[in-house]
């Protein structure tokens, strides 16, 4: 069994996640907001109006599953309202990334479906990667556009806004993030050279149990696709 990380080494783990996504050029300026459960009821968020790539652990806000700030001496993102449905949504989930990577947030922006099956990668990790309709950011309205998509997927689009990754480990939540963006990128660089040439149903299917077996596919999203036939 894992062992529970401490509240230090969380706030920690945020700001090199931070750094990370900063680094990558996945957030830029301000943008972007991570948050990790720190117990049953209290949630790490990272602060407003700081840029990812500079926070300190003193920097990081404690909330409760409402929202409401429980300590820190910065303001919580106003976001953190996103990530608590999917807190609240998803007991299994420990960590929620949110940032507005360039080639993923190119199809968000357009409204184009993530394609399936250019890479194994992307089915093994993403499998489905919808759209959540646009709300203004920050508003209970916005937060809640996640919640028909939360159950059956890890990695979801924030239409006009960017994206939302999710998993049992910070590490993990970036990592989505990061193959999500990555895979974005290469279907943008492929689309000049001709039609994307997709992997066969057969070879998707093995890629989807895989990734079932290996414990990536969200705990409810089989019985959810048979509610959803
Ligand atoms: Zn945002």
């Amino acid at each position: 069994m894992l062992m529970q990380p401490t509240d230090q080494q969380l706030r920690q783990q945020i700001c090199d996640i931070g750094r990370r996504l900063y680094q990558r050029g996945l957030v830029a300026g301000t943008d972007g907001n991570i948050t990790a459960r720190l117990t049953d009821t209290e949630v790490l968020a990272t602060p407003t109006m700081l840029c990812k790539g500079t926070m300190q652990p003193d920097d990081i806000c404690l909330v409760d599953l409402s929202g409401n700030q429980l300590a820190g001496g910065r303001t919580r993102t106003s976001e953190v309202l996103l990530h608590l449905e999917i807190l609240r949504a998803r007991p299994d989930v420990e960590a929620v990334v949110h940032c507005h990577a360039p080639h993923a947030t190119a199809f968000a922006v357009t409204g184009k479906p993530v394609p399936r099956g250019a890479m194994p990668e992307a089915e093994f990790f993403l499998g489905d990667v919808p759209i959540a309709p646009y709300e203004t950011p920050g508003t209970l309205a916005f937060a809640k556009t996640i919640l028909p998509f939360v159950q059956r997927t890890n990695a979801c689009l924030l239409a006009n806004h960017g994206t939302v990754c999710y998993a049992d480990t910070l590490e993990q939540a970036y990592s989505l993030t990061e193959i999500l963006d990555a895979y974005c990128r290469i279907l943008l660089l492929a689309e000049p050279l001709g039609p994307i040439q997709t992997l066969p149903p057969q070879k998707c299917e093995e890629l989807a149990e895989l990734r079932q077996q290996g414990g990536f596919a969200p705990p409810q999203s089989s019985s959810n696709l048979q509610e959803s036939r």
